[in-house]
């Protein structure tokens, strides 16, 4: 199994276009920048998926060389997308995959919905490229290419802010708003786990982490308080369904193991800036739980 990385910033990326906090402008002047979260998982080194689909994604498939088309052809590696949430920051990208000769796209039903409704991304590829469109349950393992497994996890029932207003299902129907993956490669032993939004640590997150080589989770932000001291506002980490990397490391110090990448940094997050003396202040909590802060363009081999 092989990953790369593609981006690690939250909605918006490091810098923000419109913000001049400290850590944006130490961004755009030292060049420490974060694309938007975006992952690309093979199980063979051949047939590849994208996990989320960014609004730099043209960018990150030009700097993954796994991802280029063969010599001399049309023909490109990626298969399909795997979508986390409808966040904007998760699903731009596909209008970039317009081009695609096919494509396949895995969501959850609510998240299916709403890019056929409130955000209609599926009807406006239609007339570009024959993308098939797969509803992801959590539990029911997909079987993909290149002999790649995703086991779908239930990770939160928080709405992108523009399905906000569409009814709410009957009591008891799933609202997976929110999906992690559990991927396990050809050989059955190289397990990863990529959930870039993670709203509490469940029964069935600790399960998924407990034998994994790689778990690439939620570090959206620090500690639950942080955008509020930020922006003098009231959303919490946890009301914005991110569980703040402050109250998810004593879960992965309890599950020692895996090796532990944070992903979705805001910018608002001391984490996201590369050698700042918060984020090395924060380093030594990190590396005793096994952590790390992931980056843009880091490449995984399990
Ligand atoms: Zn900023």
């Amino acid at each position: 199994m092989r990953i790369r990385i593609l981006g690690t910033a939250a909605g918006g990326g490091l810098p923000q276009w419109n913000c001049g906090c400290a850590g944006c402008a130490t961004a755009r002047h030292t060049g420490a920048v974060r694309s938007q979260d975006c992952l690309a998982i093979s199980g063979d080194g051949s047939a590849w998926y994208l996990v989320n689909a960014s609004p730099d994604l043209r960018t990150q498939l030009l700097a993954a060389p796994e991802l280029a088309p063969a010599p001399g052809s049309r023909a490109t590696p990626l298969h399909g997308v795997l979508l986390t949430s409808g966040e904007l920051d998760h699903t731009l990208g596909l209008l970039t995959l317009r081009e695609a000769a096919g494509l396949s796209v895995h969501a959850s039903a609510p998240v299916r919905a709403a890019l056929h409704g409130a955000f209609p991304v599926g009807p406006l590829l239609a007339p570009y490229t024959g993308a098939r469109w797969h509803t992801v349950v959590p539990g029911r393992a997909v079987e993909l290419a290149g002999g790649l497994v995703a086991e779908p996890l239930a990770l939160g029932g928080k709405r992108p802010r523009y399905a906000a207003d569409l009814p709410v299902p009957p009591e008891g129907e799933r609202t997976d708003w929110v999906t992690g993956y559990r991927f396990t490669g050809p050989d059955g032993r190289a397990r990863a786990v990529y959930a870039p939004g993670l709203a509490a640590w469940t029964p069935a997150v600790d399960r998924a982490v407990a034998d994994a080589d790689v778990v690439i989770l939620d570090g959206t932000f620090a500690t639950d308080d942080e955008l509020a001291r930020h922006t003098g506002g009231a959303r919490t980490s946890r009301g914005m369904g991110h569980l703040p990397v402050a109250d998810s490391l004593p879960h992965l110090a309890r599950r020692p193991g895996p090796r532990y990448l944070y992903t979705h940094l805001n910018n608002t997050n001391p984490l996201a800036h590369r050698d700042s003396p918060e984020a090395a202040a924060l380093a030594p909590a990190l590396a005793a739980a096994g952590a790390a802060v992931a980056e843009d363009g880091t490449v995984l081999d399990l």
